[in-house]
């Protein structure tokens, strides 16, 4: 019987021989890995072919991951994600600038991100063998009320840097064998907002929401284990610090002889953020406890009377330990920033300033109908009011708008009767309809 013919390099014309490391293109095409290995060489020579080379390298990755160790040695580390050149690089003042145009108030918080955003971007640039400083990965972890902007920040900076970005909610997460998703598909998540794009993926941010929620259970004695809590935050910390992950392309569970995609979450920057409700009592209590005696008793101050605020700005990380959070989790996130609720002001600004701000967002939608919309300072201070007493921060404002212009919006468009509105204090308070008034354009 005839044998097949075997295949050879379509670059070096080499037979491909049976464990010989080589790249099958399908087709019958085959390029053997020394000859993947000069062509990429060659192209890291060259600016211009740095991340195709980078590129290339992920994808031989993807397809043969046992390749790795050979692999990852001929890839730079800093060029294994897609880099920008330093002079795109926003610095911290203009990613601050650029912030400030979507969010409202939260300084500490735009600060503390600008720096730690801007360092995690310069690491991705450090060559591991120029000295001996390694710049470490730093996480970031952010607590304040719900609805005070920590996902609007992750969010913003994302999309100002143009980095993929995804969200994911750790309630959802349990560890590999239990009901509900692995903590692998929030990397396939990050995968799919870069459009499958290893590369890019590999230097997007991944927002964590609802980290506290994943707190150890003290008061738990189950016997069981504690699959909500503890070991999620396990699961979590491998991919959080920087790990190989091989994620199965359509999610889902995992399983024997499945293909994966490999993704290295080394430089995926993850911001983690949660509302730590009891957190500030047992910063209260700490401070109250250590302060006995000395300068607080002096200067008249009660831990419990410290501002929940003020509180969350002096929290330590044996406050989070107290609160459920592991210490191995809590040392992957070194960077942390209190939010703050926000004020009556702050929310009447939120309705008016920022870029995409719902006023400006339903005069917009009127406007197409040639209806101009007015809103009462009052009518403004109402509502931020009503979201205050919610208590659900910015988040109960879009509904509490919503309700509001639910009837204007309805009559507006095609209407003769009016080609202005105006709500007032009273529209808000439920006591009124909105004004409307026809009046000639000038
Ligand atoms: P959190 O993650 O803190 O619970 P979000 O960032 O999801 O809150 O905020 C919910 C919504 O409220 C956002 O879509 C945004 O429109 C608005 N919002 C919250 N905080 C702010 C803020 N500081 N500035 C501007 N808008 C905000």
């Amino acid at each position: 019987m005839a044998s097949p013919t075997k295949p050879a390099c379509l670059l070096c014309g080499q037979p491909i021989a049976a464990g010989r490391p080589a790249i099958d293109c399908g087709g019958g095409v085959c390029i053997c890995f020394s000859c993947v290995e000069t062509l990429t060489s060659h192209m890291f020579r060259s600016d211009v072919g740095q991340q195709a080379a980078a590129h290339i390298a992920n994808q031989i990755l993807r397809i043969h991951p046992e390749m790795l160790p050979a692999a990852a040695k001929a890839v730079p580390s800093e060029l294994a994600v897609e880099t920008m050149p330093l002079s795109e690089l926003p610095t911290p003042e203009k990613l601050r600038a650029e912030l400030d145009k979507y969010v409202i108030g939260q300084e500490l918080a735009k600060k503390t991100l600008c720096v730690a955003v801007y360092n995690h971007y310069l690491r991705l640039r450090q060559k591991t063998d120029e000295d001996d400083v390694e710049i470490e990965k730093s996480n970031i972890l952010l607590a304040g009320p719900t609805g005070s902007g920590k996902t609007l920040l992750a969010r913003t900076l994302a999309r100002i840097l143009d980095v993929p970005f995804c969200i994911v909610d750790a309630t959802t997460l349990t560890e590999a064998g239990y009901v509900g998703e692995d903590v692998e598909n929030t990397v396939l998540r990050l995968l799919q907002a870069a459009d499958m794009d290893i590369a890019k993926a590999e230097r997007g941010i991944i927002y964590v929401d609802e980290i506290d929620k994943i707190g150890r259970k003290t008061q738990n004695v189950s016997i069981t284990r504690d699959v909500s809590g503890e070991g999620v935050q396990q699961a979590l910390l491998k991919i959080i610090e920087g790990t190989e992950c091989n994620i199965p392309p359509k999610g889902g569970r995992k399983h024997p002889g499945q293909e994966y995609i490999r993704v290295n979450t080394q430089n995926i920057l993850f911001i983690c953020g949660g509302a730590f409700v009891g957190l500030a009592d047992i910063i209260r209590k700490r401070l109250g406890a250590s302060v006995m005696g000395f300068s607080a008793i002096e200067d008249g101050i009660d831990g419990s009377e410290i501002p929940e605020e003020e509180a969350l700005s002096r929290a330590m990380p044996e406050d989070f330990f107290s609160f459920g959070m592991i210490p191995e989790l809590m040392g992957r996130l070194p960077i942390f920033s209190p939010l703050t609720s926000l004020s009556e002001d702050q929310l009447v600004a939120l309705l008016t300033q920022p870029k995409n701000a719902l006023m400006r967002q339903y005069e917009k939608l009127l406007a197409m109908s040639g209806v101009k919309l007015k809103v009462e300072e009052a009518a403004l201070r109402a509502m931020a009011r009503q979201a205050i007493e919610h208590g659900t921060g910015a988040r109960a404002l879009r509904s509490i708008f919503e309700r509001i212009m639910l009837d204007v919006m309805y009559e507006a468009p095609g209407n003769a009767r009016f080609n202005q509105v105006t709500i007032t204090e009273g529209a808000v308070l439920g006591k009124a309809a909105p004004k409307t008034a026809k009046r000639r354009r000038p």
